[in-house]
């Protein structure tokens, strides 16, 4: 089977991929297209999103499609940077602007507790022919550190402490990473999906 991932981030592809190394599916991304689009990030809320990323792969690569949005909406920012996580210091921001602008902006909330976080992963698989067949919405809750630590995974990771832990997701493994995590919990119903519907 293949299946596209509706992603230029290479952070999220790394997880997909690894989360299905031991079944027999054929990942494509846009490296192995000799053009793929960029997609206006239009929807309201993260389902919208994945939605019109999925059906416009889907419809410019002729396959199956899979794509993923997600953010991390901070409690006392009420909800930000949410939908606009990858671009929250500005349209070219990196990773690390990104954690810059959090941390600055949470510098003088002490209490841990107004801290609280939760990143959130919707993901879409659409198939060319019958539209989206499978969807889902899952979260991770946790809070944010004051320092970044670790440097695994990407995005916010270095300044995330999934809830019950004492490591940032950044110090956990891949393997760890995805057996708590918001894109984890996605994967493992895509994978039930997989199992029994094709
Ligand atoms: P998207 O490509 O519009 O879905 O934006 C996703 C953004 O959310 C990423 O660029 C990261 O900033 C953030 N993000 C999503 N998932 C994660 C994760 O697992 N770890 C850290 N940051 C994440």
């Amino acid at each position: 089977m293949q299946i596209v991932i509706a992603s230029k981030n290479k952070g999220k592809i790394k997880e997909i991929k690894a989360f299905f190394k031991n079944l027999d599916i054929r990942w494509l991304t846009f490296e192995d297209f000799s053009s793929f689009p960029d997609i206006e990030e239009t929807g309201s809320n993260f389902i919208e999103n994945a939605k019109l990323k999925a059906k416009k792969i889907a419809e410019h690569t002729n396959k199956l499609t899979l794509a993923d949005d997600s953010g991390l909406a901070v409690d006392h920012l009420k909800g930000s940077p949410g939908i606009k996580s990858s671009r929250y210091s500005g349209m070219d921001a990196t990773d690390k602007d990104n954690r810059a602008k959090l941390l600055k902006e949470l510098k003088h909330v002490c209490d841990v507790k107004e801290r609280k976080a939760k990143f959130i992963c919707s993901m879409v698989l659409w198939d060319p022919r019958k539209g989206s067949i499978f969807e889902t919405s899952n979260i991770c809750e946790g809070f944010i550190g004051r320092v970044e630590e670790g440097s695994g995974g990407f995005g916010y990771d270095s300044i995330f402490f999934p809830e019950g832990y004492r490591k940032t997701m950044a110090q956990l493994t891949q393997e760890e990473k995805n057996r708590i995590s918001h894109r984890g919990s996605a994967l493992k119903k895509l994978h039930k999906f997989l199992s029994s519907e094709i």
